[in-house]
């Protein structure tokens, strides 16, 4: 099934027509000859019905038929050459039935359409490019954008003698103004006329920039079917964009036949990319151009374009040199002050100053600032301002005509018709205001009128009159310029930046405070530890000789406590080494080298004496670990916490089990100790990790801080360490290192 919207539709009104898919007219122009050949065959698919007329030869008996028979052997050999490989066609003079003929082809999908035209009446080529050369220099002395389109509209005149020249400009809207003419004396002036956008849908406007040259040869020509209607070989209609007969849209013939005009051409003038204006020519009887005028034509209409991008560019420069230097003193005044905003509204320049307005606003979290003398009361712009924030779903908002968004009190209006804003952050606003322009634009037409309804054709048909229409445009200020909206955008980024900047700043400073503080306590920390060791020696020194030598004087309970006030110093002491080598670990130097894990391990199950203070734990440890790479004195300390921890909450298990080994995973040695013991519940598998956190009770001894010495030493190393467990089934402590 193919989508309606592949076809031609049947009915094309003025209320439809900037819908209408012109490039799938499926008729051609009554001066030449459309085929459409099938590439892969040379035979011919379709064909204009106006065969005949053109080429002597009846449609029927050209359908089916191989190319060669019409366009001649020699040709279609260059044809099936060119597609072979794959390079561009060349147009390609022909004589038929005693006519002469240039023959345009180009590939459309699997077909590929022949444009059979007259060759029409050759030049002097000696002569044309003597007067190409005496027109490109013309246009190289123009300075300026307006002299410079009265030369070409004058030179395009003298080139063609269409009756009317126009050179035509789009505005931010589409909407078009003659700013140059040149015509025949007696007609009257155009010059300064605006036509509304609708004169030239987007469609025509998309159709300019694939085919920038195209004439309409009669206006009252009878359009010249294709047929069959869809290509056999792809189903659907001809895709005629790049065909230089293709048909015109029956809306846009009612159009120029309103106007009288008999023939046209029409030359995109496109600036940086864009459809910047037209050259519009218009003739009062039919006028046919041939394929070379209009290829010399094409060449001067693009070194005129060039011309123009290059004065079009050096005065958006100049303006911008303008407004960058405004910038760069925003930026100082941004870097130095406390607040952004107080940069942008305080002391000149303020943000104001880089777009000519009337005024402005700065909206910055809950608070909206006005700033100007000509800008409306406070309550007012604010309830304006929230209905922008609404709308605004770009970073950038402009509009010259700001009654069409919101409604406004004409007082209002008058002061602030444009306005510009720019979203710096979600909540974060600067605007600019511009006052009305009153200003009289002449019309081609009541562009409100732009409807009327044919009787004859029983549909809605384009205005039928082009007198000029005066209209008062009251609420509309001055338009914002393409310089204007970069600057405006540039600000944006500079104030982002800024934001971003400053906030850096401000976490590099939290940063080194932090570190700072966190240095102070380390010091404190080992100063205050070491402090106490020695009355601590002192305390457990005096208990002990009252244990050994009073302890007969006491009775049970003196005894009790004595007991008491040794087991307490123990534990005070061992804190107090945990402590100090915590602090220490910060500021110890890594020495990395090769160490045997094995080794390592063996040499903890020594120290600790396991056979005899754990002799009901079995130890597992996996022979011919792979070496590690770190400080040896750091490894051995987090072996010696992991094994003192898996012996300890394993120890009261009926049958103790610690396994150490090895794993490959992502390249990476992981090295484990996994035990059998009490386990750890999942929400405090991170939280054991910080110093002083237990969750064993009195049941077991320890400090709260062996782990918090492992994760340091494991970072330290640029390592990672997790644990696997789950309450009473024991826990698997995992770890690498770089
Ligand atoms: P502690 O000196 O209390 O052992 P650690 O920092 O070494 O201090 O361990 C913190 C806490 O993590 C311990 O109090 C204990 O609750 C838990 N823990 C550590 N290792 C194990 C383990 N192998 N099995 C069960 N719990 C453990």
């Amino acid at each position: 099934m193919r989508n309606s919207s592949e076809l031609y539709p049947n009915n094309v009104d003025i209320s439809n027509c900037d819908k209408e898919p012109i490039h799938i007219i499926g008729k051609s122009q009554s001066h030449g000859l459309i085929l459409s050949v099938y590439f892969e065959s040379l035979e011919v698919i379709q064909s204009g019905s106006n065969a005949k007329d053109i080429l002597g030869i009846s449609s029927d008996n050209i359908l089916g038929r191989p190319v060669q028979e019409i366009v001649g052997d020699s040709f279609a050999e260059k044809l099936a050459e060119k597609l072979q490989q794959q390079t561009s066609l060349l147009p390609e003079e022909l004589e038929i039935n005693g006519k002469k003929f240039i023959v345009l082809a180009h590939r459309s999908e699997e077909n590929l359409i022949l444009d059979i035209e007259p060759l029409g009446e050759l030049h002097d080529p000696y002569l044309f490019q003597r007067q190409l050369t005496k027109v490109l220099n013309n246009l190289k002395v123009q300075e300026n954008a307006p002299e410079l389109c009265r030369e070409v509209a004058r030179l395009t005149r003298e080139f063609f003698d269409y009756d009317r020249v126009m050179i035509y400009r789009f505005d931010e809207e589409w909407n078009g103004e003659v700013i140059a003419e040149e015509k025949k004396e007696e007609l009257e002036s155009w010059l300064g006329l605006h036509y509304p956008a609708s004169d030239i849908p987007a469609q025509s406007r998309k159709l300019f920039l694939k085919h920038p040259i195209r004439i309409i040869a009669d206006v009252n020509y009878d359009p010249v079917s294709i047929s069959p209607e869809l290509s056999p070989v792809t189903g659907k209609p001809l895709d005629l964009s790049r065909s230089q007969l293709r048909g015109v849209s029956p809306i846009h013939i009612e159009y120029l036949q309103n106007m009288n005009v008999g023939a046209s051409l029409t030359a995109a003038i496109i600036v940086n990319g864009k459809l910047w204006g037209l050259i519009a020519c218009h003739h009062y009887s039919a006028k046919f151009i041939n394929y070379y005028e209009r290829e010399s034509y094409r060449f001067l209409t693009e070194m005129f374009s060039s011309e123009l991008s290059l004065i079009e560019t050096n005065k958006f420069l100049k303006k911008t040199d303008k407004t960058n230097k405004l910038r760069n003193e925003l930026i100082v005044k941004m870097k130095e002050a406390n607040t952004i905003p107080d940069a942008l509204i305080e002391a000149s320049p303020v943000f104001t100053e880089l777009l000519s307005c009337s005024g402005g606003a700065i909206i910055w979290e809950e608070e909206t600032i006005m700033i100007g003398k000509k800008v409306p009361a406070k309550a007012s712009i604010k309830k304006l301002v929230e209905e922008l924030i609404r709308k605004q779903e770009e970073d950038m908002f402009f509009t010259k005509n700001l009654g069409s968004f919101i409604k406004l009190d004409e007082s209002v209006s008058k002061l602030i018709s444009g306005l510009l804003s720019i979203r710096v952050t979600e909540n974060k606003y600067l605007v600019w205001f511009r006052p009305e322009l009153v200003q009289v634009v002449d019309w081609g037409g009541n562009p409100e009128k732009k409807v009327t309804y044919n009787e004859a054709k029983k549909r809605l048909s384009p205005r039928k009159s082009f007198e000029k229409w005066s209209q008062k445009l009251t609420g509309i200020s001055e338009s914002w310029k393409g310089y204007e909206l970069s600057a405006a955008k540039g600000l944006r980024e500079d104030i982002s930046h800024i934001i971003v900047e400053k906030q850096r700043n401000e976490i590099h400073e939290l940063n080194e405070r932090l570190l700072d503080a966190n240095k102070e306590l380390e010091l404190f920390g080992y100063g205050m530890s070491h402090d106490m060791k020695a009355p601590l020696r002192g305390i457990k020194g005096y208990a002990e000789i009252l244990q050994e030598d009073y302890a007969s004087n006491l009775n049970k309970e003196g005894q009790y406590l004595i007991n008491t006030i040794l087991g307490l110093t123990g534990r005070l002491e061992n804190l107090i080494d945990d402590i100090l080598s915590f602090s220490k670990m910060n500021s110890r130097e890594l020495r990395a080298q090769k160490i045997s894990v094995n080794t390592i391990i063996s040499e903890i199950i020594e120290l600790f004496n396991v056979k005899v203070n754990y002799p009901r734990t079995e130890i597992m440890v996996e022979e011919d670990m792979p070496f590690i790479k770190g400080d040896k004195k750091m490894i051995f300390q987090i072996w010696s916490n992991l094994m003192n921890n898996a012996l300890k909450y394993s120890a009261k298990i009926e049958a103790p089990q610690i396994k150490i080994g090895s794993e490959k995973v992502n390249g990476k040695n992981v090295f484990f100790i996994a035990d059998n013991g009490i386990g750890i519940a999942s929400e405090y598998h991170d939280k054991i990790f910080e110093s002083f956190s237990r969750l064993a009770g009195d049941g077991y001894k320890g400090t709260g801080i062996g782990l918090a010495i492992v994760k340091r030493i494991i970072e330290k190393h640029e390592g990672e360490i997790w644990v696997e467990s789950e309450p009473g089934k024991g826990a698997k402590f995992n770890f690498y290192l770089n």
